[in-house]
């Protein structure tokens, strides 16, 4: 493990993030990492959108219920 993470362990670290919360070393090192490398910062955003839009999917089921129940 060198000083700069390469895009591999990002990716690794951007996968790991959705199933646990990452160490404070990790978290820098890919905050590091996606400050200097385009190809990750994509990906990541990417990753987050995703994210983002099956939360809201969620989220919005939740509440049509919420509302039906009012
Ligand atoms: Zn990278």
């Amino acid at each position: 493990m060198g000083i700069m993470p390469t895009c591999k362990e990002i990716h690794h670290l951007t996968s790991d993030r959705m199933d646990r919360d990452l160490t404070p070393v990790e978290r820098l090192r890919m905050r590091l990492h996606l400050r200097i490398c385009n190809a990750c910062t994509i990906f990541f955003r990417r990753l987050i959108l995703i994210r983002r839009a099956m939360h809201s999917l969620a989220e919005g089921g939740r509440s049509a219920t919420d509302r039906d129940a009012q």
